[in-house]
């Protein structure tokens, strides 16, 4: 008898004939995540990943592996022998190591996984409430509607006994849904943007802007911080770096200054694409959140897309500013991003900015700038990073 974490895989097993791959990668991060930890087994047994550390060590790896895309749920379980006298053992250690067994109700239930073992499901579990009554029936009593707890009985190559289902972060393995790019800025709403499509499977890189030296060096770090944290969940992160300095300083120059942030944000998203296409990325991802400052507004979505040829992903675009920093919250960002350093974009926000910006008054201010020439220099002078997963 062992006490083992069994994890169960949610969507992925939706995914065909790439299910072993995903649940690979996901293996790969459980490992990763608790390399400081001893790991004494970890296999599949019907589609579950079965992780055998020591005891003691599960209460510290539960946390990380709540960090791991595609877990859906964590069970601390007993591991037994296939054979009634094991589980029956296995049972009575579950249920007697609960701290709330007085006056409490219970029910059995009963997973087979494996289809060849009997008796079938129905009556093992009647069985097993049997076993647990005839050492406990003093304290406990079964109540199948609303029982206090459940004892799970889950059936593989294996026996796994349990009484606790902990909810694991659900969503997709990194890279399940292709690979893409974060336009991270120092703000609450990118890195949480950023979180929201790698649970749904997607591989990120990041582009940060700068505007050093009108900006501090402190802005850039905070982006390199709040990179590092999205590791966590992403693994490694390659971060392009580009100044747009020149970028504002020709706009401030030749262009109606109401239009700096509709101007600038095209020069993003014409720079994000050209990364996109040389790095084979598929879409690119911002914090955009409708009507939370004077750009994002159905018009000023509209002219930023306007001339990008892949995708732009908004997954808060209908979110409420609360609903995003208690996301924020639980991904360890917020504090980093409240972190009160200048970043390009407050700096150069004009005071009267244009919130339905016209495609064609766009264009005729552009027209004004050598669009190619500034786009060209700021890539020239991209600067690349890794920003590593962090040894723990
Ligand atoms: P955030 O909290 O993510 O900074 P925000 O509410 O401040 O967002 P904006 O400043 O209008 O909103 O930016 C909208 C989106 O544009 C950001 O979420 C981000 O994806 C992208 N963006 C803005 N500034 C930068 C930057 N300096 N570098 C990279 N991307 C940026
Ligand atoms: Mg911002």
């Amino acid at each position: 008898m062992d006490k083992v974490l069994v994890l169960s895989f949610g969507e992925i097993m939706l995914k065909g004939r790439n299910r072993q791959v995903f649940i690979n990668k996901a293996i790969g991060k459980v490992k990763h995540l608790c390399k400081n930890f001893e790991i004494h087994e970890i296999y599949q047994d019907f589609g579950k990943v079965v992780l055998r550390g020591n005891e003691e060590d599960y209460e510290e790896m539960i946390p990380r592996l709540k960090k791991v895309f595609g877990i859906v749920w964590i069970c601390p379980c007993i591991r037994t022998e296939k054979d009634l006298s094991s589980i029956e053992q296995g049972a009575l250690e579950m249920v007697g190591s609960r701290q709330d067994l007085e006056n409490t109700t219970f029910k059995a239930e009963v997973q087979r996984a494996d289809k060849e073992f009997r008796p079938k499901s129905p009556q093992m579990a009647a069985k097993l409430g049997a076993m647990v009554l005839r050492k406990y029936g003093e304290k406990i009593s079964v109540d199948v509607h609303e029982p206090d707890f459940i004892l799970y009985l889950d059936l593989r190559g294996k026996a796994y006994l349990y009484t606790e289902k902990i909810a694991g972060p659900g969503g997709l393995s990194p890279g399940s849904s292709g690979r893409g790019l974060l336009l991270l800025s120092g703000g609450i709403d990118s890195p949480v943007a950023g979180y929201q499509l790698i649970r749904r499977g997607v591989k990120l890189s990041a582009l940060h802007f700068h505007s050093y030296p009108f900006t501090s060096k402190q802005g850039l770090e905070k982006s390199k911080s709040l990179a590092q944290k999205l590791t966590d969940y992403n693994g490694d992160i390659r971060l392009f770096i580009c100044n747009l300095l020149p970028v504002y300083k020709a706009i401030g120059k030749y262009c109606n200054n109401r239009y700096m942030t509709i101007l600038s944000r095209r020069f993003m998203m014409e720079i994000g694409e050209r990364i996109c296409k040389k790095y084979q990325l598929d879409a690119m991802i911002t914090g955009e959140s409708l009507g939370q400052v004077a750009s994002q507004t159905i018009e000023g979505v509209a002219v930023i897309n306007d001339g990008v040829n892949i995708p732009i992903l908004r997954p808060l675009i209908a979110m409420d500013k609360q609903e995003i920093i208690s996301i924020a919250k639980d991904i360890d960002t917020f504090e980093t991003s409240i972190l009160p350093f200048d970043d390009c974009c407050s700096v150069f926000t004009p005071t009267n900015p244009v919130t339905k910006p016209k495609l064609d008054r766009v264009k005729s201010n552009e027209e004004k700038l050598d669009r190619r020439a500034l786009i060209d220099e700021v890539l020239e002078n991209m600067e690349i990073i890794w920003i590593k997963e962090e040894d723990r």
